[in-house]
This record gives C-alpha cells, sequence and structure tokens, in this order.
C-alpha cells in the first residue's frame, strides 16, 4: 500500500491555489511498483509498467502504398509518356518471384511487398493501358513516389510506448502491431469509496421523507473506474464519529486509497475530520477553487484519503483537481495537465481575483459558425442537472475578474477529464 507520513499533506498557506494542490500530491504519492501482465484486449486504460521497445520495424518490409505499378527508379519516364511491358503481380501477402526486370512494371497492389530492384509506384489512376496491352506511365513522378519503406513508421529497437502511458487503444494497437500478446501494466489501484450523511439513502433502500438519494458515490465510483480504479462501494456513513471512525480504520490496510463525500465543512455534524483524526491524521485543504469548498486530506495507517465536499458539483470539480491527480501519481503514469481549448464565451460572468473558478458549459455553433459556449442559467452547487445539460466547464484562471460575451475562454469538455 502506498504508506504515508502522517503529516505528508499538510499545507501552511491559508489558500491553495490548484496547481500547488497538484503539486503537493504529486510529489508526496509513492506510486504503487505491482505490476500485472494482461491480455492486450484488456489492456485498454491500464498504466503500462515499462517501456516497449519495438521488436521489429514498422511497417516490418517495404510495401505499396497504393494499388498500382511499380518500376526500377533508373526507368522512371523523364519528358514523356513511356508505355512498359507488365512483368507479372504481385497482391498483398504476396512475395515477387523475382527482380523487376529493367523496362519493365510489375503491377502491385496496396500492401504489398515491392519486389527487389523496383523503388517506385505510379497510382493506378495515373496510368493508363494501350492496344498493345502496355502501361503507359506519365513522366515526372518523383522517384520513391507511392511506396512505405520499412521503419519509416517506427524503427527497430526504439522505444514505441513509455511507462507510465495510461493505454488508449492506438497504444493497444502499436502492441498488436509489434505482434505482442500482452502488456505488463500497473496493479489496479485499490479504493475504497463512502458517503456520509443522515439525510442519504441509498437507491433501493427505503427514503425517508427528509432524505435524498446517495448520487454522489454512484457518480465517484463512476469517475474512479474510468481511471482504471478498482473499487470497493462502502456505502453510507452515518454521521457519527465512531461509526466513521470504524468504517475507515476497517478498510485503511487494504486500499491504496479511501475516498469519501459530504461531512468535510466546519459544520456541527460534519464528522469526517474528528473521525479521521481519532485514527490518524487529516488536514483541511482551504483551495482557492469554485465551486469547491474544503477538501480534506489525511493518512490512516499509512493509507491516504480524500474528503470531497457533499454538493454535487462541488464533489465533480474537486474529483478532477485532486482526486484524479492523485490516482494517477498512486499509478505512477505520467503527468496528464488538463489542456483547456480556446473557444468564445457567449456570456457575461463576474468573478473574483485570485481563485480558479469553472463554469458549466454547453456548446453551440454561434452564427458566424463558430463554436461558442454557453454558461448553464443557474449556479448552484447542488445542481445535477447543471452537469447532465453542459458539455464542459469554462476554466477562469486566478487573474480573470470577469468575462464579456465575444472574449476567448478555455474549456475542458467533460470526455476530456478521465
Ligand atoms: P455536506 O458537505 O455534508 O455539508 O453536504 C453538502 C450538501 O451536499 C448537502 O445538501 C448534502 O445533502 C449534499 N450531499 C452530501 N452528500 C451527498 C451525496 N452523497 N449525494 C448527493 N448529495 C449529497
Ligand atoms: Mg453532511
Amino acid at each position: 500500500m502506498a504508506q504515508l507520513s502522517d503529516d505528508c499533506f499538510a499545507f501552511s498557506g491559508p489558500m491553495m491555489s490548484v496547481d500547488e494542490a497538484v503539486g503537493l500530491i504529486t510529489t508526496r504519492v509513492n506510486a504503487i511498483a505491482d505490476l500485472e501482465t494482461v491480455a492486450l484486449v484488456e489492456a485498454d486504460g491500464r498504466v503500462l509498467a515499462r517501456d516497449v521497445a519495438a521488436p521489429l520495424p514498422l511497417p516490418p518490409f517495404t510495401n505499396s502504398a497504393v494499388d498500382g505499378y511499380a518500376v526500377r527508379n533508373a526507368d522512371l519516364p523523364q519528358r514523356d509518356a513511356q508505355a512498359f511491358p507488365l512483368d507479372g503481380r504481385i497482391q498483398a501477402g504476396g512475395l515477387a518471384q523475382a527482380p523487376v526486370k529493367p523496362g519493365h512494371t510489375v503491377r502491385i497492389f496496396t500492401g504489398a511487398p515491392m519486389p527487389p530492384d523496383a523503388e517506385t509506384v505510379f497510382m493506378q489512376e495515373d496510368v493508363r493501358i494501350d492496344e498493345a496491352g502496355k502501361i503507359v506511365l506519365p513522366p515526372g513522378l518523383k522517384p520513391g513516389a507511392n511506396v512505405r519503406p520499412a521503419g519509416e513508421d517506427i524503427p527497430q529497437g526504439s522505444i514505441a510506448l513509455r511507462a507510465g502511458q495510461r493505454l488508449l487503444p492506438q497504444h493497444v494497437a502499436l502492441a498488436a502491431a509489434f505482434g505482442l500478446t500482452s502488456l505488463d501494466v500497473v496493479r489496479r489501484i485499490r479504493v475504497a469509496v463512502f458517503s456520509t450523511g443522515d439525510e442519504l439513502a441509498s437507491p433501493g433502500a427505503p427514503r425517508a421523507a427528509s432524505q435524498l438519494f446517495d448520487s454522489n458515490r454512484f457518480m465517484l465510483m463512476a469517475m474512479l473506474r474510468r481511471l482504471g480504479c478498482a473499487v470497493s462501494d462502502l456505502g453510507i456513513l452515518r454521521d457519527e464519529q465512531a461509526s466513521l471512525a470504524n468504517g475507515l480504520k476497517r478498510v485503511a490496510g487494504a486500499h491504496d486509497l479511501i475516498l469519501t463525500t459530504g461531512g468535510v465543512s466546519t459544520g456541527e455534524e460534519d464528522h469526517v475530520k474528528a473521525a479521521v483524526e481519532s485514527i490518524g491524521s487529516l488536514v483541511l485543504w482551504r483551495m482557492a477553487i469554485k465551486p469547491g469548498r474544503p477538501v480534506a486530506m489525511g493518512i490512516i495507517e499509512g493509507t491516504p484519503l480524500i474528503g470531497l465536499p457533499g454538493n454535487p458539483v462541488a464533489s465533480f470539480v474537486t474529483f478532477v483537481h485532486v482526486v484524479r491527480p492523485t490516482v494517477l501519481a498512486l499509478a505512477g503514469s505520467l503527468p496528464e495537465p488538463l489542456t483547456p481549448i480556446p473557444l468564445r464565451a457567449a456570456f457575461t460572468y463576474k468573478k473574483k481575483a485570485g481563485r480558479r473558478e469553472y463554469v458549466r458549459v454547453s456548446l453551440r455553433r454561434g452564427e458566424d459558425g463558430a463554436l461558442e459556449t454557453v454558461k448553464f442559467p443557474r449556479e448552484g452547487a447542488g445542481l445535477l442537472s447543471s452537469l447532465v445539460e453542459t458539455d464542459g466547464l469554462v476554466e477562469l484562471g486566478e487573474g480573470i475578474t470577469g468575462v464579456e460575451p465575444g472574449q476567448s475562454v478555455g474549456f475542458l469538455s467533460f470526455a476530456g477529464l478521465l
């Protein structure tokens, strides 16, 4: 397990910027060293544990990039079109029997190996066949045109995939192109998830009139799974210090991270802080982020704990900035900074300098056809509809004090957050 010291997340400043938070996490969390070997079909989304050097060049042999006719460079027509007698045919998967004869051309198809001595291919669309059945090739084609040399994509022996890469379908494709059947990946990060609050009922359980169904736990578990974690659903803890402490202590040893939602404000019924302090240590991070409020960071028996706020939107946004980098750091993943895409704002917004704000927005086409961001009409951090009916978040940096329509703003798509 992670095994961190008790004061590992202590922070002396009054307010922590988002960048400071991410920096504190990524420098303090130790990467899990346990590996496992997974079949390629299971590798998507996992974190690669070792570099992969190309065991063969890609493409593995020099081949034609088009359907057409192959010739020697020495025979390329210079000023006038020239008729060539046909000397054989090579299809994809076939092999040339002999070198192409001087002054001849070979019929060849996309992906077929180039015959020895042939260096250039004419596209079939650019040639014509004369009455005698000869192939008339036009002048002016560049030597080597329409040929894919062995290793032009990836030379043999080069590092093609880096340890720490979170695998996407294209990385899996590359491993398959090398003929690999499995990859060594970091084992899944084990995360225990709790909700806290007497007002919560689990979907499927009876709901008292003063209760609402727990939605955050399902959102957070889904987000964690998208990050490749193995998630333990530990249900709802009541707002009571002893049962909170028992619940947390029970899971600490067997998980790499404990995630809770709710109960981390400083209200009388916010018991997570006291519960964690009775069995480990905890600091409240006051992050300069909206929506957000405090995020709790703690250690229980060497296992890190993150306590997210209860309001669904605050929980979502702080997950992205605190939990995501923690999970990536635990998995030894290469840094994946979120990169906002500049888009036009179609809204007005006022904000305080000194904190970062995230505005829920939808995308639409403006009258000139350009994409623009439209702010969700309401702002409450409890509005789940504001996450469901929008496409992403506009990030407004610490220095910004407002947005006017037409201004360029940075857009983060929900699709790119996990
Ligand atoms: P708290 O952070 O515990 O003060 O909660 C803030 C608000 O978020 C309250 O209105 C809670 O009812 C709500 N809330 C807390 N936990 C959840 C949850 N798991 N699902 C949905 N809403 C929640
Ligand atoms: Mg609460």
